[in-house]
């Protein structure tokens, strides 16, 4: 038995008495063995080395006491006992810790690892770390990248494979990044998130992260850069690759900052070449400890792709990942290449801003002679353009995926054609493209807007007599003729043309600039080589991208906000509608139960036509006389009693509440609002202080001092039943001194809950008694879509004081409206303007007239009543069968399914109802959840929805219940 086997043992002894199955794991200096107890329960045994700085173990102790009972998305072992065990006469410290069940991530292909999952995972580290300090992480260590340039080596005993790459990377370290790193905040990181030390589940999920024994004080993202430099070393051709989704997830969990991000390559190659140096070390201090050495091979086998591969380029990857434009400096270039400033001359004389020109398809073929037709001064291959033409190995691009984006504009003109410089500029480089691929010359040019920003020029395809006739270092002139538009015999076959394309950065590099880009990564060098249009000034257009799934949701994930959401477990890609239906990317059509915009149909043509019409015409603002806002303002009051006639026009439900709370507050001069439990009106911060939905949940500040709650009237689950007076007690007591009672006439978040009989009349009293006003917020459920009236406030007898308009006022286009008396109007005209923009105008209006126009023509109203209740009649229906159908309720089109576990309790059932949303989903039937227990599956399509439809979507809930 070896020394440290029964040292494990003896220390298993101690601290786990009756233990069995103990199996030696992996250590660098720590003995490590997985244990179990008398009763079969996994721990971890971790014996310090016999020469452990015992401040340092107790500061990894104090790191896991730190994080112990922390809400992380991955797990971190608890220390659960500690003693010291005389191993040979020397006292070593033992601790046992808690197992955490997983693999290391790179026991598995890399494809299967969720890597922005550990991306994050590491961040969330990072964070929880970030309040923590401990005198020990005063002292470095050998992994403390901050310390790197104190790390001495003798490059002749650096494995030859790894020499010039480690002594590179390490002398870079000493010149800049050490600086760059000191200007960083620092704090307590994990430092060591390698291969053994990220776990991950059968899913590929990031499970745990263990093994806090190097813990060091440093920017976090030297920790970052530690977890990205063992991805590298398990990456294929394109080393990159999966450092990408790890950056990517860390930087939505704990934003990276731009000066971060660049320093983050070289910081992965610093680790690398720290960890050649230190093995070197640790193989002359412990000549037999393997684990010590694991990382060697991999190194050894990419250490030759590493300089390039973590250069420049990998950095503006790296911020394209992240969301920030790939080349900062693109933004200056392009800007001045804009502005009047920038006068180029023309590169080739048929290559005016006049110019008669042919766009080339992409999949045009390019070689042979060229004929340009009558009447074409010249033939362009696009900007942009992914050509499938391009498939020779030439633009095989790293891990398979072939280079199709064109990042030059091709200008197809006659061989022999002069080519002029378009600026005034100096020669960087000319070549002869080499053999085998025979591209003719090539020209770089460099040019300066005229603040100093540095671009190039890239011509190709030119006769190779250029490098007889410029030379690197010359300076040209704007208009100077500097190449020749090269024949095909001279330029591989192509057709005449001079490739063009501007670069806003060279990467380090003069040669090797690919004239082609991999789709996946377009973004990345469109900002290196913006379009050249910018120079040539053609009459055309770059050509459009196009956007796969995986580029909508990682763009989503950097320049959206993460508070977005998106419905489904899948997400949908829709990309048409029509009707009650939307058309996914695959043409797929989903019977829509869930949008209640699109009132009167999605996309119909009367309304679409009023938009086109009028926005080919005229949009303004309010301030002219046009016809439509005062007949739109007209049409809308006929559909109000008395003495609601004044309409002001604003663009989306929230404005229209917000400004309805002016108005009461304006009319009373009071501030105070009562609002009802779980209510929603809008997303301003007025509003957001009114919506109990918002401010009593999850990221809320709770009430504040300007709302008071009045409990939800819901005959269903409310404690009055549907004794609406009774409810509207709270209403008298919470009235006095209020400026207004705001309600939705059909509470929709709140899970479509019909308010209980008689509670608005005798609230309404109660607070106009108080001197308050009363605002019916029919945002969701006006324009005739509960059936039998066209208001839901008017079943209950009442006429309020102000109502909002919103959603389904302009079948999708933005505009919202508030109605109020002329006595509430006439209050707000203080001196002080109204104006809004966008509000009232002509196109607004000519939609909002489409939209009225068609609900009395397609009598939708009736429609809303007749499939309503054919469609209520059969929820119903399925009530009877089946148990988890608490409650059907609501009118017209506005229907709430109230899933519960128990009839007799009431209590909501949400994964029920989330399931049956997913189910339905795959069925095609679009539904949603709501409600304060997310237990309402609310039913809301657009009116035109006919009987066949609603029969497919009782058919479809009927089956997602039962499967
Ligand atoms: N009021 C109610 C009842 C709503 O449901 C909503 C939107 N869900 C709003 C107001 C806010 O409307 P918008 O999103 O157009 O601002």
């Amino acid at each position: 038995m070896t020394v440290g086997l029964a040292a494990l043992e003896s220390a298993a002894a101690a601290l786990l008495p009756g233990y069995r199955d103990l199996v030696p794991l992996p250590g660098e200096r720590d003995l490590n063995a997985r244990v179990c107890s008398a009763d079969g329960r996994p721990a971890v045994l971790k014996l310090a080395a016999a020469d452990a700085d015992p401040d340092r173990v107790e500061l990894e102790d104090a790191v896991l006491r730190h994080l112990a009972g922390r809400a992380l998305p991955v797990r971190t072992p608890a220390l659960l006992d500690r003693a010291a065990i005389d191993v040979e006469g020397r006292w070593r410290v033992a601790r046992m810790l808690t197992w955490i069940d997983g693999a290391p991530w790179t026991d598995r292909p890399l494809s299967d690892i969720d890597l922005r999952g550990v991306g994050a995972a590491v961040a969330a580290l990072d964070a929880a770390l970030a309040g923590f300090d401990h005198p020990a992480l005063t002292v470095p260590h050998r992994w403390s990248m901050p310390a790197a340039g104190q790390l001495s080596f003798d490059p002749a005993r650096l494995p030859a494979q790894c020499r010039e790459f480690t002594v590179a990377a390490m002398g870079r370290f000493r010149n800049e990044l050490g600086a760059a790193l000191d200007r960083l905040p620092s704090q307590a990181i994990h430092n060591d998130a390698n291969e053994h030390n990220v776990l991950v589940d059968d899913n590929g999920a990031p499970a745990g992260l263990i093994d806090f024994g190097d813990v060091d004080r440093a920017p976090r993202v030297c920790g970052l850069a530690t977890l990205c430099a063992y991805a590298v070393l398990h990456a294929g051709d394109d080393v990159l690759a999966p450092v990408l989704p790890l950056v990517a997830g860390y930087h939505r969990e704990a934003p990276l900052t731009v000066a971060e991000v660049a320093i983050l390559p070289g910081l992965i190659a610093t680790r690398l070449a720290m960890s050649v140096v230190n093995a070197v070390r640790q193989g002359d201090d412990d000549p037999g400890n393997a684990y010590l050495q694991v990382s060697q091979g991999p190194i050894r086998r990419v250490a030759p792709r590493l300089g390039e591969a973590l250069g420049a380029l990998a950095v503006c990857r790296l911020r394209d990942a992240c969301g920030y434009p790939a080349v900062p400096e693109s933004r200056t270039v392009v800007a001045w290449l804009s502005s009047a400033a920038a006068d180029p001359a023309p590169v080739v004389a048929a290559a005016r801003p006049d110019a008669k020109v042919l766009v080339l398809p992409s999949d045009a073929d390019l070689t042979g002679a060229a004929v340009l037709p009558d009447g074409v001064d010249l033939a362009v291959g696009r900007y942009g353009e992914d050509r499938p033409v391009y498939t020779v190995d030439e633009f095989a691009g790293a891990d398979g995926e072939r280079r199709t984006v064109h990042l030059g504009l091709d200008l197809f003109v006659p061989a022999g054609e002069p080519v002029y410089a378009p600026f005034d500029g100096d020669v960087v480089a000319v070549a002869v493209r080499p053999a085998a691929l025979d591209y003719g010359g090539t020209l770089l040019l460099r040019h300066e807007t005229s603040s100093g920003a540095p671009f190039w020029l890239l011509l190709g395809h030119l006769a190779r007599e250029v490098t007889t006739r410029v030379r690197p270092g010359q300076r040209v002139a704007r208009g100077e003729r500097v190449a020749t538009v090269g024949a095909p015999d001279e330029n591989g076959g192509w057709q005449p043309h001079p490739h063009v394309q501007l670069f806003t950065t060279l990467l380090g590099r003069s040669h090797d600039l690919p004239g082609v880009a991999r789709r996946s990564e377009r973004d990345v060098w469109q900002s290196i080589s913006p379009d050249p249009n910018l120079v040539c000034r053609l009459p055309i257009e770059p050509a459009p991208a196009q956007r796969d799934r995986d580029w909508i949701v990682s763009r989503r994930g950097t320049n959206l906000s993460a508070t977005l959401s998106l419905s489904y477990a899948t997400p949908l890609s829709i990309v048409a509608g029509e009707g009650a239906e939307l058309i996914d990317s695959d043409g797929r059509r989903y019977l829509d139960l869930v949008n209640n915009v699109a009132h009167v149909g999605h996309c119909h043509s009367r309304v679409t036509a009023a938009l086109t019409e009028q926005a080919r015409i005229l949009n303004t603002n309010t301030r002219y006389l046009h016809p439509a806002i005062a007949e739109y303002a007209r049409r809308l009051v006929a559909l109000f009693p008395d003495p609601l006639s004044v309409v002001f026009l604003v663009n989306s439900g929230s404005e229209a509440n917000d400004l309805a709370l002016r108005l009461a507050r304006t009319h009373t001069g009071r501030d105070v609002v009562l609002a009802l439990e779980h209510a929603y009106h809008g997303h301003t911060s007025a509003l957001i202080e009114v919506s109990h939905y918002k401010f009593a949940r999850a990221g809320g500040a709770g009430a504040g001092p300007r709302v008071r709650v009045c409990r939800l009237p819901d005959p269903y689950r409310g404690e009055h039943g549907d004794d609406g007076v009774a409810y509207a007690e709270e209403v008298a007591r919470h009235s006095h001194g209020a400026a207004a009672f705001l309600h939705e006439s059909i509470p929709g978040v709140a899970g479509q809950v019909e308010l209980a009989t008689g509670y608005l009349a005798a609230a309404y009293a109660y607070a106009r008694a108080a001197g308050a006003v009363c605002i019916a917020d029919e945002v969701q459920c006006g324009f005739g879509r509960v059936g039998d009236a066209m208001w839901a406030f008017e079943r209950h007898g009442v006429v309020p004081d102000v109502v909002t308009l919103g959603k389904p006022i302009g079948n999708g286009h933005p505009l919202a409206a508030v109605v109020t008396t002329p006595q509430i109007a006439r209050s707000f005209v203080s001196g002080m303007e109204y104006f809004n923009t966008f509000g009232g105008n002509p196109v607004s209006c000519r939609i909002g007239l489409a939209v009225l126009d068609t609900i009395r023509d397609e009598r939708l109203m009736a429609n809303a009543a007749d499939v309503g209740g054919h469609l209520a009649a059969g929820l119903r229906e399925l009530q009877r069968r089946h148990a988890c159908i608490g409650d059907v309720r609501g009118r017209g089109l506005f229907l709430g399914v109230d899933l519960v576990t128990d009839r007799s309790t009431r209590e909501p059932a949400s994964e029920r109802a989330r399931a049956v949303v997913e189910a339905a989903v795959a069925r095609r039937v679009l539904l949603s959840a709501d409600g304060p227990g997310a237990n309402v599956l609310k039913i809301k399509p657009p009116l035109v929805i006919t009987e066949r439809e609603a029969d497919r979507a009782l058919h479809v809930l009927e089956g997602a219940l039962t499967g």
